[in-house]
Formats: structure tokens, C-alpha cells, sequence
């Protein structure tokens, strides 16, 4: 079994946390390519070494005095170093740093400064090479990622290697400035490196165990998901359950290697499965529960909409001219809402009203605020009757109004529009008709 391991930052806070880190490494000799993380959050209220590096850029740029930020950062690192008892020295490395901030490296530079130190400590501490994430992550002249290239380029670079350690986050242009991928990105990186090594399995370790069915600010100890689809987390990580990075999947997606979220600090759970496709059969009739709140929605009533051709289209026009995306387009025989994000579309909200009446002369327009969505998931759903029925009885019961729905073509998912007010009631509601109903 070839593995490609990610750790995020909270995995590598403290040589504490590293020890856990080397201990699940060498427990599995699978486990030969290595992506870590900066160090992050030691506790609540700490600040990531990412932060420090961005907040240290800052004052570089403002010509401000940095040697103290700077000399904190080091801090981080030693401490980690001392705790392994590696005696690592990166003086070097930092007077390098020191003297490109001063000459103006660019942020990204900065940034990826914080997986690069990691990177050099990690491989010092499990004695496997270090790979530069800049040698083998491509962007091009315009700063977009380019997948091909490094593919390419990362396979061949690693295909000699037994064992490596590549650094998350950054990559470089053809010129050889850094690039960073945007926040939380060395995801991307270990899905990368998965996807050049052809690796059976992408370890993706963290702080949880996994994927739980739904929040568990709102449900208490929701039960979590042993296996998801990449399909179904999708819908899921749209609703605001982001564990991944949302460009981590896509590569490994179409490549058919599944991933396993894992929890550092729980190495003995199994942690979530995300495949491309199982015959394993869900224990629940729904795999999770998703959602999200500050949505407004715009009707547009017209007698006779269903027989104009492209009033759709007209309609969706508006939005894209006022650069807003939507959520959902339900519609009636002379309705048509589009649900968007209400903060989005706050401040452009009459040049939207004047937009439609312009464009498709509505009979009446109705806007509608402080709405939410709910996105009811699960492969089991298909084929399964009654699930609906079961979801709007529950709802019923527990007094929530069901404004929207929307069921997904797939069958995969039902999508719920209920008031802001409601969406935790209406989240219970479901979970335990579906769950809790059924332990
Ligand atoms: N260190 C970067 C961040 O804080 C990237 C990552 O951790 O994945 O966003």
C-alpha cells in the first residue's frame, strides 16, 4: 500500500504533537510521502505560524522593525526542534528570510515559509529527503495552477523516491517566485502528490475524526460518517461543513483514490472514507445533514412566464451583470425565485429590482430575507421511498415552515429553504427522524 499522509497545522503545533505525528508515520511503512502543514494552534487563542509569517511580512513592507516577529517564529520552530532532540540548526534559513523580507519577496513568499521550515524539520526528524515544494507545484506566469506541469513534474521528481517529505500551500511560477494555493491549501498539495504517485490512499489527519452527520453546534455528538461519496460531500462542504480544502478533491476524484480523514490525536478511530463510488450500504437512509444560513430570495411573478422563451435566462442575466451568484432557482408556472447570499446581495439589491424589471417586465417582484437552507444528503436516499414524506412529517411536528424545496435530479440530495429562526429546530428535527429515532 502506497500512502501519501497530510498533517495540519494543529498536528504539528508542538514537538508534542510531531512525536504523535512520527509515531503514526513509522507505525505503517505505507506511509512514504509526507505533506506537512505549518505548525498551527497550540490552544485556543493561539496564533498559526502562517499569521505570524503574513503579520511579519506587513511590517517588513511598512519598513517597520520585524527582528522581534521574526525571532518569535524562530521560537516556534526550536521548540519543536529541542522537544525532538534533533539538533537541527536553521540559522541560515532565517537570515535568508530575514534578508528576502527586507528586499521584498512577496506575501505568497512569506507565507510558504511556514510549510518550508516544517518541511525541513519533518524530514530531519524522520531522516526521509526533503522536495521543495517549489521544484515540483507549478503555476504559470499568471500565478494559475498548472496541473499538468506538475504532474509531470512531481511524479518524475518522486518516482526514485522511497520516501519523501514535500511541504503544503506553495508551489512556484516558471520565473520561481512563490505561489501559494489560498488558505488551507496544503490539502491541494498532499492530493497532488497522491495523485502523481498513484497512491492507494490520501491520509488526511487533523483534529477530528472525521465527518460527523451534521453540526455539532447544533446536534449534540452527532454521529460521524464512516463512509461518504465525493459526490455527497460536496453537497455536504457547499453547505459550510468544510473539513478539505474544496480544491483537494477534484484531483484525486477522477483519479478514483479515496482519501481518509483521520485524527492525530485519536490515531485509534477509522476516521471518514471519502470514495469515489461504494456498494456499501449507509447505516442511515442519510449519509449527513448540511446547512446554512443568511440567504435572501427574489420572486418574480408574470403571467404566462412558462411560455416566454429565455425569460430564464433574462432573469439569471441580471444577477450575473450585478456579479452575484446564486443558490437555487426554484420555480412555479409564473414563479421563478433566485436564492442568494443575503450579504452579497444587500448592496445591490434595487440595481437587481431595476435589472429585472428592464429585462423581463415581472408583474410583481417579492424579496424575502433571513432565510436558510438545509441540504438533507445521503446515496441511501435513491431508490428509498418515503424519504421526503418523512423529512416534511418531522418537520411538521416540530412547527418549521418549509418555504423552498428543492430536490436534487441525482436524488442525492433534498434542499430545504426554512427561516434563519428555524434552521436549528428544522436541522434536530431531521436529524433525529433519520437518526436518532433509528440508534
Ligand atoms: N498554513 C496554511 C494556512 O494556515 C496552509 C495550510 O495549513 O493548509 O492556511
Amino acid at each position: 500500500m502506497k500512502k501519501v499522509v497530510k498533517f495540519g497545522g494543529s498536528s504539528l503545533a508542538s514537538s508534542g504533537q510531531f512525536k504523535k505525528v512520527g509515531e503514526i508515520i513509522r507505525s505503517d511503512a505505507g506511509r512514504r510521502y509526507v505533506v506537512p502543514s505549518a505548525p498551527g494552534k497550540r490552544f485556543d487563542g493561539d496564533v498559526k505560524v502562517t499569521d505570524m509569517l503574513y503579520d511579519c511580512y506587513h511590517q517588513a513592507r511598512a519598513g517597520k522593525n520585524f527582528t522581534n516577529t521574526l525571532a518569535n517564529i524562530k521560537e516556534r520552530y526550536q521548540e519543536i526542534i529541542d522537544g525532538l532532540g534533533i539538533g537541527l540548526s536553521l540559522a541560515d534559513e532565517f537570515d535568508a528570510i530575514a534578508k528576502n523580507f527586507a528586499e521584498d519577496a512577496g506575501e505568497d513568499y512569506a507565507a510558504s515559509r511556514g510549510e518550508y521550515l516544517n518541511g525541513i524539520v519533518m524530514a530531519n526528524y524522520l531522516g526521509y529527503e526533503f522536495v521543495d515544494a517549489a521544484e515540483v507545484v507549478c503555476f504559470d506566469e499568471d500565478g494559475r495552477f498548472d496541473a499538468a506541469g506538475t504532474d509531470a513534474k512531481m511524479g518524475e521528481r518522486l518516482r526514485g523516491l522511497e520516501c519523501a517529505v514535500i511541504p503544503g500551500f506553495y508551489g512556484a511560477k516558471p520565473d520561481g517566485s512563490i505561489k501559494t494555493f489560498s488558505r488551507g491549501g496544503s490539502d491541494v498539495t498532499g492530493s497532488l502528490v497522491a495523485k502523481a504517485t498513484h497512491a492507494d490512499l490520501y491520509e488526511n489527519w487533523t483534529d477530528v475524526s472525521g465527518f460527523l452527520m451534521t453540526d455539532p453546534h447544533v446536534v449534540k455528538n452527532p454521529i460521524p460518517i464512516s463512509t461518504i461519496t465525493y459526490r455527497e460531500m460536496r453537497e455536504l462542504s457547499y453547505m459550510g461543513a468544510s473539513v478539505l480544502h474544496e480544491d483537494s478533491i477534484f484531483p484525486l476524484r477522477r483519479e478514483g483514490i479515496p482519501i481518509n480523514v483521520r485524527n492525530t490525536n485519536r490515531p485509534e478511530d477509522p476516521g471518514t472514507m471519502i470514495v469515489e463510488s461504494t456498494c456499501s450500504k449507509p447505516k442511515y437512509t442519510i449519509t449527513g445533514i448540511g446547512g446554512k444560513k443568511g440567504f435572501a430570495s427574489v420572486t418574480i411573478e408574470k403571467a404566462m412566464m412558462n411560455a416566454e422563451i429565455g425569460f430564464g435566462r433574462k432573469v439569471l442575466q441580471v444577477f450575473e451583470d450585478a456579479g452575484l451568484t446564486f443558490e437555487h432557482i426554484p420555480s412555479g408556472i409564473d414563479t421563478f425565485s433566485v436564492f442568494v447570499n443575503q450579504q452579497d446581495f444587500e448592496p445591490k439589491e434595487q440595481q437587481v429590482i431595476a435589472g429585472l424589471h428592464r429585462a423581463v417586465h415581472p408583474d410583481l417582484i417579492e424579496l424575502e430575507s433571513d432565510l436558510a437552507l438545509i441540504a438533507v444528503v445521503g446515496r441511501g436516499m435513491r431508490r428509498t421511498r418515503g424519504t421526503a414524506g418523512r423529512i416534511f412529517a418531522a418537520l411538521a411536528h416540530a412547527h418549521v415552515n418549509v418555504k423552498m424545496i428543492d430536490q436534487g435530479s441525482s436524488e442525492l440530495n433534498i434542499i430545504i429553504g426554512v427561516e434563519n429562526r428555524d434552521f436549528e429546530t428544522a436541522i434536530r428535527a431531521i436529524y433525529d427522524i433519520f437518526v436518532t429515532t433509528q440508534l
